[in-house]
């Protein structure tokens, strides 16, 4: 089909070839579609003229009109300068050019009126705007008073001349050029009607050049909906597609390292919701179809023992079971816990990461593949070409948002018999819309309930003032018998001055806590495995009150006894970072508390950060605000994974319509899971043209 928005962008008045190559190296734009896609990232409202005599430092970019008062030639060699006067009833504004002088300098004429816009800057106590954007008054043409696009650009587009100007020109023409059967509705018309929504082609027109700034909002609604309704209903559509297809290995039954474990290993009562969601597993184990299961909690909510049951069913039913975590340190603390967990009951287990070698690594290799491990926990290195097992049917993989779908589709691949079960959990929860995102093709399973008997973490937020204070609420707890978790930052940037805060602050630790009355165990990332771990089980063992550490505990060490969590240079960590280091105290029966320090001086979004952290314990509140805060661009893992990379939508702060969507987007599956009634020919269409080329997901449809 011949689409006149394949058209190459060079059909376009004022592009040649030479700059069409530039706007495709630079932006990516080749086409019409391309370039009708390039939408505006802000809007100039120039309805709106400030009076001269009237700007303020609250302004960044102005718009005033005035009459020229002076035009001239200032300075020499690199001051060389054109500057002007603009005068209007309340005052006067310099004008200056550096560039362009002569140019200028022939046409602009003094006593005429112009408009100027620009950027405000204050020099020699006097306001100014260099290079500013400026147009004569007309006598009959007032320049159109509208919301002007403003496009995202470079210096090497600027340089050759693709300046705003230019590319509102060429939306222009472009926008000419197109008409509604160009941009044929991909949305049902009942739906259109039922949101009132205004047409694809109208929306793009307002969005180039909006007439006001509410049909601006209705039309950047509209596309937004689209674009994350067609994501879900292709998410939505691949995981019924999977579901019918993917046959699964059933785990029919509940053999006797499961009842074994449940009856003599287990060393509490599970929660309900631990109950509930082994539940959601085992049906899902039991329909003979692929399970993809996504299980969210909580820190401390239970995961483990719940990954745990569900790979020791596996075995019942003569199967290995891998369970893949995102860092080694995480790895080998799952490692030691099943280890902990399951000993005496005869299940076989290996460790594996990059830095099992050699012969280790052969045998453990070899031992998987002729079924002589029940169980390999590890890294991503689970993941490689050598890694074969003899009858794998389970794959647990704990995420920290990292593990791309893609990667998950390795794991699939290693058993020819058919496809493993997955079960993914994420390491600290994320909000619903980000999960909807990422994992909208899984089914999801959430431990809402935390074990019995936790009490609330007392969260404080102290500053430097009360230092002596916290040294002597430490004492009197290290008095009681409790132990102690000081954090400290470290991070690759800053590394060097981190260090040195660190040493200090371990030295300020040694006077206030001095021994041989109190002892003080130290970790940090720069230290050597052997030397961290000796470390760590001092503390472990009791016989440190104190742990200083770096952001190495984050995820590990499982202290009971330990019950205060000190965070030096609170502000310096993310909610999620901060969440997760709570979650460390408060494991045990006493009253736990965590206190963050920071400076006197913070900006708004830590300051926002750790009100949250005192207000609240709830894990998804703490994710919801953190989303806001950061954006989706910035939540770990996301950015490289491309699957956030909408052209429009943005989940933090689009999440309303999001919601809209998903729910839509299922409704519509109910009634017609084929997409065969006439009404739905336009999405049928739409999602055939992207089989497979959504961004990660490719390689599962
Ligand atoms: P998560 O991985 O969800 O952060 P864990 O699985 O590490 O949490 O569990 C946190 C702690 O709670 C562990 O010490 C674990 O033994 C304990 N725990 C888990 N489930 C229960 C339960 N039902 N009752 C009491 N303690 C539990
Ligand atoms: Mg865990």
């Amino acid at each position: 089909m011949n689409r006149l928005l394949d058209t190459p962008i060079t059909y376009l008045p004022k592009v040649g070839p030479k700059r069409a190559q530039l706007l495709e190296k630079e932006l990516g734009v080749r086409t019409f579609e391309d370039l009708l896609w390039q939408l505006p990232y802000r809007y100039i409202d120039k309805t709106v003229f400030h009076k001269i005599g009237q700007l303020s430092e609250n302004e960044t970019e102005v718009q005033v009109r005035g009459v020229l008062r002076r035009v001239e030639v200032l300075g020499r060699g690199s001051g060389k300068r054109l500057s002007a006067t603009l005068r209007d009833s309340s005052g006067s504004i310099e004008l200056v050019w550096f560039r362009g002088i002569d140019w200028f300098k022939d046409r602009l004429m003094v006593g005429m009126e112009y408009v100027v816009y620009g950027r405000l800057q204050r020099f020699n106590n006097r306001w100014n705007i260099a290079h500013p954007e400026i147009e004569a008054v007309g006598r009959n043409t007032r320049p159109a008073a509208t919301l002007e696009p403003v496009y995202p650009s470079s210096e090497k587009l600027n340089q050759a001349g693709i300046d705003q100007k230019l590319r509102r020109q060429m939306s222009k023409a472009l926008l000419e050029k197109l008409s509604e059967k160009d941009l044929p509705e991909n949305l049902p018309s009942y739906l259109i009607e039922k949101l009132k929504l205004p047409s694809r082609f109208s929306a793009f027109r307002q969005i180039h050049f909006p007439t006001d700034t509410q049909q601006l909002r209705w039309a950047q609604a509209r596309l937004k909906f689209e674009e994350l309704f067609l994501h879900q209903l292709r998410l939505l559509q691949i995981k019924r597609i999977r579901k019918a297809r993917n046959k699964g290995f059933v785990f029919e039954k509940v053999g006797e390292y499961f009842h074994r474990f449940y009856s003599e290993k287990l060393p509490f009562e599970l929660t309900s919701a631990q109950k509930r969601v082994i539940k959601e597993i085992r049906r899902d184990l039991g329909s003979g179809r692929q399970m993809n299961r996504l299980l969210q909690g909580d820190v401390g909510s239970g995961k483990t023992i719940v990954a745990l049951m569900v790979m020791l069913l596996a075995v019942d039913n003569g199967f290995q079971a891998a369970l893949m975590a995102p860092t080694e340190i995480l790895a080998r603390q799952h490692y030691q816990s099943l280890s902990k967990y399951l000993s005496g009951l005869g299940i076989k287990m290996a460790f594996l990461s990059g830095s099992v070698k050699g012969r280790q690594r052969k045998q453990i290799l070899q031992a998987l593949q002729n079924n002589e491990l029940h169980f390999i926990i590890g890294t991503h290195a689970l993941l490689e070409e050598p890694v074969q097992f003899y009858n794998f049917g389970l794959a647990v993989i704990d995420e920290q948002h990292r593990f791309g779908v893609a990667q998950r589709a390795r794991l699939w691949k290693k058993n020819p018999k058919g496809l493993p079960h997955v079960l993914v959990m994420t390491a600290t929860p994320i909000p619903r819309t980000l999960a909807m995102t990422l994992y909208g093709d899984l089914d999801t399973s959430v431990i809402d309930e935390l074990p019995p008997g936790r009490k609330p973490i007392k969260t404080i937020h102290w500053t430097e003032h009360h230092r002596l204070r916290l040294f002597g609420f430490l004492q009197r707890e290290i008095a009681r018998g409790r132990q102690v978790y000081v954090v400290y930052p470290l991070i690759e940037k800053s590394e060097k001055l981190d260090l040195l805060n660190l040493e200090q602050g371990i030295e300020a630790m040694s006077r206030a806590f001095p021994p041989p009355k109190y002892a003080i165990a130290v970790v940090h990332g720069r230290m050597k495995a052997a030397d961290k771990e000796r470390e760590m089980q001092r503390f472990a063992k009791g016989e440190a009150d104190i742990l200083v550490a770096t952001t190495v505990i984050e995820v590990g060490v499982d202290v009971p006894n330990a019950s205060v969590m000190v965070i030096e240079n609170a502000e310096r960590f993310g909610l999620s970072q901060l969440h997760q280091l709570r979650g460390r105290v408060g494991r045990g029966a006493e009253q736990s508390f965590c206190i963050l320090m920071s400076g006197n001086k913070l900006s708004q979004d830590s300051k926002k950060r750790l009100q949250t952290m005192v207000s609240t314990q709830d894990g998804f509140k703490i994710a919801e605000v953190d989303l806001e805060l950061r954006g989706p661009g910035d939540i770990e893992g996301t950015r490289q994974s491309g699957l956030l990379d909408f052209r429009i939508a943005n989940i933090a702060s689009d999440q309303h319509i999001l919601q809209t969507a998903r729910h839509l987007a299922i409704k519509i599956l109910e009634r017609d899971p084929q997409l065969k009634k006439p009404e739905h020919l336009p999405l049928q269409q739409y999602l055939q043209s992207v089989a497979g080329k959504i961004k990660g997901w490719g390689q599962i449809s």
